[in-house]
């Protein structure tokens, strides 16, 4: 039967390209979770909409039609059509995007979307985020959640941003920390571990051997 992995944690642990990677190596779909959020923000900042006024983005957030592709070798996402995938990575739609995550009209709406990714993908799915293993596919069959010391991650979403918008490391550091704040913080399916999730802390590990851990969890 399809196999469902939920990998959650915060950003700048290698939950995208460690999930990515295993969905390739197990033949099974791949859902990034964060990109949805993006494109949703990337919608409502490009229509005018006040992201912090949750009214405002509750009223709209039924607009946009959101469309994950769910191949690991060649994940896409598009809003009403327009492919998004460089925009939803830059600093404004990264800037907002924890406002836009809090509205639970916004969650409901995009957790059913996911829900449907899921049910609907062939072999299974790997989907990352940071509620998957508690709200949105709480019968997950693996759940993983993914830390790293702040300092780790600092340092991989620098090299990750080089060249592009590339900020000194306290900068990202601290902009990272805030992100987690909020998105720990909020009311509504919070960024949690699971209880039956598996911790794996990536500090002292290379991409490859977060991969392996994932790939032995499932197939255990
Ligand atoms: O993973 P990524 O950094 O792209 O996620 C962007 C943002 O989307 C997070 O900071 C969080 O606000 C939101 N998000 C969420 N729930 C998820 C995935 C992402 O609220 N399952």
């Amino acid at each position: 039967s399809p196999v469902v992995v939920a990998i959650d944690g915060p950003s700048g642990t290698g939950k995208s390209s460690t999930s990515k990677a295993v969905a390739v190596r197990l033949g099974l779909g791949y859902l990034d979770t964060g990109a949805q959020y993006r494109a949703m923000t990337w919608w409502m900042l490009t229509n005018g909409i006040d992201v912090d006024d949750p009214a405002a983005v509750a009223a709209a957030s039924a607009k946009p039609s959101i469309v994950s592709g769910t191949d690991p070798q060649n994940p896409t996402i598009t809003v009403d059509g327009t492919d998004v995938s460089a925009p939803i990575r830059g600093r404004e739609v990264t800037a907002a995007v924890s406002a836009v995550s809090a509205v639970p009209e916004v969650r409901s709406r995009i957790t059913e979307l996911q829900r449907s990714l899921a049910a609907e993908a062939p072999g299974g799915i790997v989907v990352e985020g940071r509620d998957i293993g508690t709200t949105v596919l709480p019968d997950a069959d693996v759940k993983i959640f993914l830390t790293a010391s702040p300092e780790a991650r600092a340092a991989r979403r620098s090299a990750e941003l080089k060249g592009k918008e590339a900020a000194d490391l306290a900068t990202t550091k601290e902009a990272l920390a805030r992100r987690d704040a909020a998105d720990s913080g909020r009311k509504t399916s919070p960024l949690a571990k699971a209880d039956d999730a598996v911790e794996v802390d990536t500090t002292e590990l290379t991409l490859p051997q977060v991969i392996e851990c994932v790939v032995t969890l499932v197939e255990e």
